[in-house]
C-alpha cells in the first residue's frame, strides 16, 4: 500500500531514518492490517522507502528497503541474516563465549526482530504482530543460513505489549533438560529457553561484567542490587571478590542465583543472597552502618511492586543517593540503566545531582553502551538504550 510522507519529513526518510511514525505520514489511519507492506512516497509520488506496519511501544513499523522493486521475502531475509552473521563471524570462533546476539533489529536492517545464539540454539524474539506475519519467511531464512541444534521464539507482543505465554519451541531438537549452560568470557550461565519471558541473563552487559571481574573487585565486598539471577555477583566472585551480596525482590532470584554460583564452582553458602525490596534493604544497611566497596545498581526502567512504583527516569537520583550512603570511602558505584527514555547526558546529570545533594565528590572512570553484537543503526541512536557508568566516590 502506498502512503505519502508529510513534506517536512521526506528528508528524514531519504536520510535513512528507520522508524515509521504515524505523525510523519499522511492518512496513516488508512493502514489497517499489521504486517502490510507500506510504500512511502513524497507528494509527487516518487518512491522513497518501503517498510512494514507493526505496532510497538514506540513507532508503528520499520523501514526495510530503499529499492522500489525489492520483494520482502525469504531471499530478502537471507541477505539480512547473512550480513548480520558476517558482522559477528569472530564471535563464533571464541570458545569462551557461546552466547551472543546475532541479529539486533533495526541495527541489522529489520526492526522488531532479534535473534540470540545460545550454544547452538537460536532464540527469535518478535516485537510486534506485524513482524510475526513474516514468520515463515524469516524462519526459512534462518534455517537456510545457520546450522542449529534447535530454534525457540518469544512473542513480545499482545494488546498491552506484554509477553505472550505460548509454545516457545519452534523446530530442531527440543532442549530435553533445561537449563543449557553457556559461557560468556568464561563465566557460565544457565539459560532457560522455555521458561517465561526472559532466559536468565541479559547478554548486553557482557563487556561490563568482564571489566568488573577483571579490574575492579579483587578483595572487595560487592553489593549487587536488582540482582535478578546474580550475573554481576558471579562475575565479581570469579574476579576474586571477598564477598558478594545480591538483593532482589523476586523469590525465584534465590534459587537462580545459587544455581549460577554453583555452576561456576563457587560455594553459594559463603555468599549472601537476600530476597527483599532494595529500598527496604537500604534502610537496613544504613541502620546497621554497612558499607560496600563496590555497589552495582541495574534497576528495570519501570517496576511496580506491592509498596511502590519505580521509574528510572523519575527515581534514579534518589536511588543513587541511597547507594552513596552505603558505599565505602573511595568505593565504586556501577550505575546502569536500560531505559530508552533518557540519554547518556541525562544519566550523567542524574549522577551529578545525586552527588551534589549528598555533598560528596566523584569521578567517572568508565562508561559503556551496547556491545558490538548489539549492533546499533547509526540513523537511530535511541536504539542504543544501554548506559553504564563506573563512578568512583571520592572520600
Ligand atoms: N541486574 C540484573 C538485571 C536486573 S532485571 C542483571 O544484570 O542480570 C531487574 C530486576 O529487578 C528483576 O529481577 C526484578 O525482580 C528486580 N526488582 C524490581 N523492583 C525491585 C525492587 N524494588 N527491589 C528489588 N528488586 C527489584
Amino acid at each position: 500500500m502506498k502512503l505519502i510522507i508529510k513534506p517536512e519529513f521526506v528528508d528524514k526518510y531519504k536520510d535513512n531514518y528507520p522508524l515509521i511514525l504515524p505523525e510523519y505520514i499522511q492518512d496513516f489511519s488508512k493502514v489497517e492490517v499489521e504486517g502490510s507492506i507500506l510504500n512511502l512516497c513524497d507528494k509527487k509520488n516518487n518512491f522513497i522507502a518501503k517498510g512494514y506496519y507493526g505496532k510497538q511501544n514506540k513507532g508503528f513499523g520499520w523501514i526495510l528497503s530503499y529499492k522500489e522493486d525489492e520483494k520482502i521475502d525469504k531471499t530478502f531475509f537471507i541477505s539480512k541474516i547473512k550480513s548480520a552473521l558476517e558482522y559477528r563471524k569472530d564471535f563464533f570462533d571464541d570458545e569462551n563465549t557461546t552466547a551472543f546476539r546475532i541479529f539486533n533489529g533495526e541495527g541489522d536492517g529489520v526492526g522488531g526482530l532479534t535473534i540470540d545464539f545460545f550454544d547452538g540454539y537460536y532464540l527469535i524474539t518478535w516485537y510486534s504482530i506485524g513482524i510475526y506475519r513474516f514468520r515463515e519467511d524469516i524462519l526459512d531464512a534462518l534455517r537456510d543460513s545457520v546450522d542449529y541444534k534447535g530454534i525457540y521464539q518469544k512473542k513480545r507482543f499482545d494488546a498491552k505489549g506484554m509477553y505472550l505465554k505460548d509454545e516457545d519451541f519452534v523446530c530442531g531438537n527440543k532442549v530435553l533438560e533445561e537449563p543449557i549452560i553457556v559461557k560468556e568470557n568464561g563465566i557460565k550461565f544457565a539459560i532457560y529457553l522455555d521458561d517465561g519471558a526472559m532466559v536468565g541473563v541479559f547478554l548486553d552487559q557482557k563487556d561490563v561484567r568482564k571489566t568488573l571481574r577483571d579490574n575492579y573487585v579483587k578483595g572487595k565486598t560487592v553489593l549487587n542490587t536488582f540482582s535478578y539471577t546474580g550475573a554481576f555477583s558471579v562475575a565479581s566472585a570469579l574476579g576474586g571478590a571477598k564477598k558478594t551480596t545480591s538483593v532482589d525482590l523476586a523469590k525465584r532470584s534465590l534459587s537462580k542465583t545459587k544455581e549460577h554460583f554453583e555452576i561456576n564452582n563457587i560455594d553459594s553458602s559463603k555468599q549472601s543472597i537476600v530476597v527483599e525490596d532494595v529500598f527496604d534493604y537500604f534502610k537496613y544497611a544504613i541502620r546497621k552502618k554497612l558499607l560496600f566497596d563496590v555497589v552495582v545498581v541495574d534497576p528495570p526502567s519501570f517496576a511496580r511492586s506491592k509498596k511502590r512504583v519505580f521509574s528510572a527516569n523519575k527515581d534514579y537520583v534518589n536511588l543513587l543517593k541511597e547507594i552513596i550512603q552505603i558505599t565505602s570511602k573511595n568505593g565504586l558505584i556501577v550505575a546502569s540503566t536500560n531505559s530508552a527514555n533518557f540519554s547518556m547526558m541525562n544519566f550523567h546529570d542524574f549522577i551529578k545531582k545525586a552527588f551534589k545533594e549528598s555533598n560528596k565528590k566523584y569521578k567517572v572512570e568508565k562508561s559503556f553502551s551496547l556491545p558490538k553484537d548489539f549492533k546499533v543503526n547509526q540513523k537511530f541512536k535511541e536504539g542504543d538504550y544501554l548506559k553504564v557508568v563506573f563512578i568512583r566516590k571520592i572520600g
